[in-house]
């Protein structure tokens, strides 16, 4: 059945916008079809933002922290109140299952909360002065009118991190979510307007992302860039920002690696990694990538992982069922197709899928392969979706060297039942998280970011706060 996609808009200024502007096709990756048309802005709409988020900015500064908490709940709670249609649409848009969807609208909800509530806790300190008849202390004030860029992988979390801690620090915000997954965002947008966030405070504009972050990152209104995405973009814009020495927040890409010693009861961990593994078909900055298992366990690892990986239900994420949805766009499969040829061209071996399945749709199979060369792209490149690779390691030092191999320093993990293990590794893993003896790792309390060109800064936890705050010195006598 084919439905009329829906005509989606702009929000600039208090305004919702749609008429005259160029349309691009949001398309269901599980099905190929067009299910909304997205606008693209104008230059005028950008200025119109910029300008909203400029007179936005006075008048949001000026609301207590209390007032701004109280308007972030209630988003929340709106939020919490359409969860259903809200992951629904994001499955519709993205392709991973609904309990997918359904989990990441939560957890928006919940980040709401959290930065809710920590916006009340933007605290400045008193520092002891040198003189009997100085004060000298410290306030937090917001860094002014953010733009920032969400990516198509967590339709609603990508841009609830942004939105909920400018917001909860006082700043005014334009964001520009994918193009690729407008509904959730708009969804999310809607939310903040019934709460009762003032005219312009928040912008949401799509277009041509290069065309759109130039412009506004250009622009002397906007204090603040953060964005999540690719490495090659995020060097980008962060050149971008350096021209008018601004502050930005950079959360670009990871290659996971997962040490896997032989301590452990390894059908328990396979369990472990294959959900974490295929969830959101690896669409994932944090995906569990490159496994390496201690050698006297690698083989029977590499076998059980592949063994659970073929036996995944993939499908149409709104399907019961489903275990693992389509991956986003065309250019995954090609992605998926080059880096999986490339391995088997250097003598892996394939241990499950390494295909596409059929010709409707993004489906890609749940793909382990092992033994792979260290030349191999797959091996430097971020795959980001739903390929394992499963290699071995010798003793702890070469598991730590093959970790810290790339220039990549985002999420690691390991398994092992070793406390000395852990302590070791906890230090030596050169990554912005990690997970020892979990795949759990982000939540809205804790900090999520990276070290070398993952990036820097963070979103979640206090620092995500932080983030879009700067610190006054005030001295007085
Ligand atoms: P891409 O590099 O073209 O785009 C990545 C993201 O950045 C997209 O959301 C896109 O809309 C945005 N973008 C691109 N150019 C931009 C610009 N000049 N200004 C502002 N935003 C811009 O690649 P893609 O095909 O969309 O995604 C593929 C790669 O991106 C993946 O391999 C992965 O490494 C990375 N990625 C990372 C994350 C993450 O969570 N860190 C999310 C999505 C994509």
């Amino acid at each position: 059945m084919t439905t009329t996609p829906t005509n989606l808009s702009l929000f600039v200024a208090g305004e919702w916008r749609n008429e005259g502007r160029h349309l691009e096709p949001v398309i269901n990756p599980a099905t190929g079809e067009t299910i909304a048309l997205v606008p693209y802005a104008t230059v005028q709409d950008l200025d119109d933002a910029l300008e909203a988020a400029k007179n936005g900015f006075e008048v949001w500064r000026r609301v207590t922290a209390f007032e701004r908490s109280k308007v972030l709940r209630k988003a929340a709670d709106i939020i919490r109140s359409k969860a259903e249609a809200i992951a629904t649409l994001m499955t519709r848009e993205q392709g991973k299952p609904l309990p997918e969807s359904r989990i990441e609208v939560a957890v928006a909800a919940d980040t709401f909360d959290w930065f809710a509530e920590e916006g009340r806790r933007a605290y400045g300190r008193v520092i002891p002065a040198r003189n009997q008849n100085q004060r000298q202390l410290t306030i937090r004030q917001p860094v002014g009118p953010v733009a920032a860029f969400a990516p198509w992988n967590f339709p609603a979390m990508g841009p609830a991190r942004k939105i909920a801690a400018a917001l909860a620090a006082g700043c005014s915000c334009i964001v520009k979510p994918s193009e690729e997954v407008p509904m959730t965002a708009i969804a999310i947008a809607e939310a903040l307007e019934q709460a009762g966030l003032p005219a312009g405070v928040l912008s949401m504009v799509f277009g041509v992302p290069s065309q759109i972050s130039t412009h506004l990152i250009a622009s002397p209104i906007i204090a603040k860039i953060t964005f999540t995405g690719s490495t090659a973009v995020g060097k980008q814009l962060a050149k971008l920002a350096a021209e008018g020495v601004k502050r930005n927040t950079m959360e670009l890409g990871g290659h996971a690696p997962v040490l896997v010693f032989d301590d452990v009861d390894i059908d328990q961990v396979v369990k472990t990694v294959v959900a974490g593994k295929y969830r959101n078909a690896g669409q994932v900055c944090i995906s569990p990538t490159r496994f390496y298992v201690q050698e006297t366990a690698h083989e029977r690892f590499a076998d059980a992982f592949a063994n659970a990986a073929s036996q995944l239900a993939v499908g149409n994420g709104l399907d019961t069922g489903t275990q693992m949805g389509p991956v986003a766009n065309p250019r995954r499969i090609q992605a998926m197709d080059e880096l999986v040829s490339d391995a088997s061209s250097r003598g892996a071996k394939v241990r499950t899928g390494g295909a596409r399945i059929g010709n409707q749709g993004n489906f890609w199979q749940p793909t382990v392969i092992s033994d792979v060369d260290t030349g191999a792209a797959i091996m430097n490149t971020e795959p980001f979706g739903p390929v394992a690779v499963v290699n071995p390691f010798s003793d702890i030092d070469d598991a730590i060297a093959q970790a810290n191999r790339l220039p990549y320093g985002l999420a690691a993990y390991a398994f092992t039942r070793s406390t000395s293990n852990t302590i070791i590794l906890g230090e030596a893993v050169e990554a912005g998280m990690i997970g020892l003896n979990t795949l759990l790792i982000s939540t809205p309390e804790a900090p999520f970011g990276g070290v070398k060109e993952s990036g820097y800064g963070h979103e979640g936890g206090i620092e995500g706060l932080d983030a879009f705050l700067h610190t006054k010195s005030i001295s007085e006598m």
